[in-house]
C-alpha cells in the first residue's frame, strides 16, 4: 500500500522550500588569526625581520605543496611525521604531493635546484611560513602552525652551530622572552648505528611493559624511545646508555667546540643526553629553546629546535654538503607573549581621525586623507557615517588624538576644524597649513608627554 504524503500547504508552481545553511567553521586543528592578535604576530614578525637582517640572512619562501618523495627522502620514512601527520594527495595530474610539514627539505630541495652550491658559502636563508602537521590538536599543538626558520647551507664548523644557536635564543631575547637552550649531539649515522644496538639492547629486556607504540619504536626507530611520553620509558631511560658515551672523535671535538662558542657569547643551556629531535636527517648538533620561566617536565613545549643535518643534501640527490638551521614556533612564541602582562606590542594608534558633514564635506575629507596619508600621518575615518556623533565615538573608540572636522562652511572657507581629543578644544585653522599645523601639536604633545 502506498501512502502519499500530505506537503504541508505546498502549491503547485511555488519555488522549493529553502534549506537554510548550516555555518561553517575552520578546518579541526587549524585556526583563524585574527585582528585582536596581529599586533602580536607582527611584533614576532619584525623582531625575526629584524635579527635576520642583523645577521646577514636572505629571505626564501617556497610554495606550500612539493613532491611527497622530498620529505619521505628528506624527513625519513620512519619519522611520526611521514608516517602519520603529513597531509599528501594526488593531483588531477596525478602528482604526489604533501603540504610542507616542515621547511628544511624544501630549502635544501632550492638550494640544489638554483645552484646555490656555487654562491659563497655558507649560504643563509631565513622563512617565515605555515607548516601542516595532521597531529592531535592541543594546547600549542595545531594543524596549521607557523615556523620562522633559518638555515646556514655549506659549512661544517662549529662555530655555524653555535651562531643558530645564538641567532635562534637572541630572537626570544629580543621579544622580552629568557630561554635555554637544551643541547645534544647523535654524531654521525655510522656512531648512532653503534648506539642504536645498544639502546635495543638495553630496552629489549624491558619489552613486555612497553605500549604497542613504544614497542613499534623500538623495533623501527629505537632512538624516538628517548622522547616518549609514556613516564614508563622517561623512567627506564634514566639507567640508559647515553649517545655521549658511544659519539666518534670528530663528532666529540665538534660538539665540544660548539659548547666553547656559546659560552664565549653568554648562551645559557643544559645538556640534555637523551634529546634526539623527530626528523631523521639531523647529524651532531641538536638543540631546543625552552622558556626558562618554565617548569623543567618533560611535558613542557618547546618554543623551537634545530640541528646540524651534513646528510641530507645527498638523500635529495645534491653534492655533499654540510648544513645546519633552527625553526621557531611562532604560534607558541605568540601565545606567551600574550600571556605576559610585561609584554605590549607597539600599537598602530591612530593620531588623526577625519570627520565630515554633508557632501561637500565629504569630498573635501576625501582629499585631505590622502594629504595626512602622503604626510605619513596615521589616519582613520567613518566616511560611509554621515552622523557627526557617530564619527566621534569612531574617533574616541580608536584613540585619535586630534579630530579634523570638515563641513559646508569649512570647505567654502578653506579652513579646517582641529579638535585636541583629550583637552576637548577646538581651533579653525587655514586648510592649506593643516599639515604643518599637526605636525607641530604633535612634536608638542610628545615633548609634554616626555616631560
Ligand atoms: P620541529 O619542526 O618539529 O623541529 O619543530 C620546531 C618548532 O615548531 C617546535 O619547537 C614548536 O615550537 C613548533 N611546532 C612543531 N609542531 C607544531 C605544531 N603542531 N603546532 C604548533 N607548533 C609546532
Amino acid at each position: 500500500m502506498t501512502t502519499t504524503k500530505k506537503t504541508a500547504s505546498k502549491k503547485p508552481g511555488d519555488a522549493p522550500a529553502k534549506k537554510t545553511p548550516q555555518p561553517l567553521s575552520s578546518v579541526r586543528g587549524m585556526r583563524d588569526i585574527l585582528p585582536a592578535d596581529q599586533p602580536y604576530w607582527r611584533m614576532a614578525f619584525e623582531a625575526a625581520q629584524k635579527i635576520c637582517d642583523a645577521y646577514s640572512f636572505d629571505r626564501i619562501e617556497t610554495p606550500v605543496l612539493e613532491e611527497t618523495s622530498l620529505f619521505v627522502r628528506g624527513v625519513g620514512k620512519q619519522t611520526d611525521i611521514v608516517e602519520k601527520e603529513m597531509y599528501s594527495f594526488e593531483t588531477s595530474g596525478g602528482d604526489k604531493v604533501t603540504m610542507r610539514p616542515e621547511n628544511t627539505a624544501a630549502i635544501c630541495r632550492s638550494y640544489i635546484q638554483h645552484g646555490m652550491l656555487n654562491q659563497p658559502q655558507p649560504v643563509k636563508l631565513w622563512y617565515w611560513s605555515s607548516m601542516f602537521r595532521h597531529e592531535r590538536p592541543q594546547s600549542g599543538r595545531y594543524r596549521e602552525f607557523w615556523q620562522f626558520g633559518a638555515e646556514m647551507l655549506g659549512d661544517e664548523d662549529a662555530v655555524v652551530d653555535a651562531q643558530l644557536a645564538l641567532v635562534s635564543w637572541k630572537y626570544l631575547q629580543s621579544l622580552g622572552i629568557d630561554s635555554v637552550v637544551r643541547i645534544n649531539s647523535i654524531g654521525t649515522p655510522e656512531s648512532r648505528l653503534n648506539y642504536r644496538n645498544a639502546l635495543v639492547a638495553y630496552f629489549r629486556p624491558k619489552r613486555s611493559r612497553m605500549s604497542d607504540e613504544d614497542k613499534k619504536r623500538l623495533l623501527k626507530n629505537p632512538l624516538r624511545l628517548l622522547d616518549s611520553k609514556d613516564p614508563l620509558i622517561a623512567e627506564m631511560k634514566m639507567e640508559a646508555p647515553q649517545i655521549v658515551d658511544w659519539l666518534d672523535e670528530p663528532s666529540k671535538n665538534h660538539f665540544m667546540q660548539v659548547l666553547e662558542y656559546l659560552d664565549e657569547v653568554g648562551v645559557p643551556y643544559q645538556l640534555d643526553p637523551f634529546l634526539v629531535r623527530g626528523l631523521d636527517y639531523y647529524t651532531r648538533t641538536v638543540f631546543e629553546l625552552f622558556e626558562t620561566n618554565d617548569d623543567q617536565s618533560q611535558n613542557q613545549n618547546a618554543l623551537g629546535g634545530g640541528g646540524r643535518y651534513d646528510g641530507l643534501m645527498e638523500l635529495l640527490g645534491g653534492k655533499e654538503t654540510p648544513a645546519a638551521g633552527f625553526s621557531m614556533g611562532i604560534d607558541r612564541v605568540v601565545s606567551l607573549l600574550k600571556s605576559r602582562e610585561d609584554i605590549t606590542p607597539p600599537s598602530e594608534q591612530t593620531e588623526v581621525f577625519v570627520a565630515q558633514l554633508g557632501e561637500s564635506g565629504r569630498k573635501r575629507a576625501l582629499a585631505l586623507f590622502e594629504e595626512l596619508r602622503a604626510a605619513g600621518i596615521k589616519a582613520s575615518e567613518s566616511f560611509s557615517k554621515s552622523s557627526i556623533k557617530t564619527q566621534m565615538d569612531n574617533a574616541n573608540r580608536l584613540g585619535a588624538k586630534w579630530t579634523l572636522i570638515i563641513g559646508q562652511k569649512e570647505v567654502l572657507d578653506g579652513t579646517v576644524i582641529i579638535r585636541d581629543m583629550d583637552a576637548g578644544t577646538q581651533e579653525i585653522i587655514d586648510a592649506q597649513k593643516m599639515i604643518q599645523e599637526l605636525k607641530k601639536k604633535m612634536i608638542q604633545k610628545s615633548a609634554e608627554a616626555a616631560n
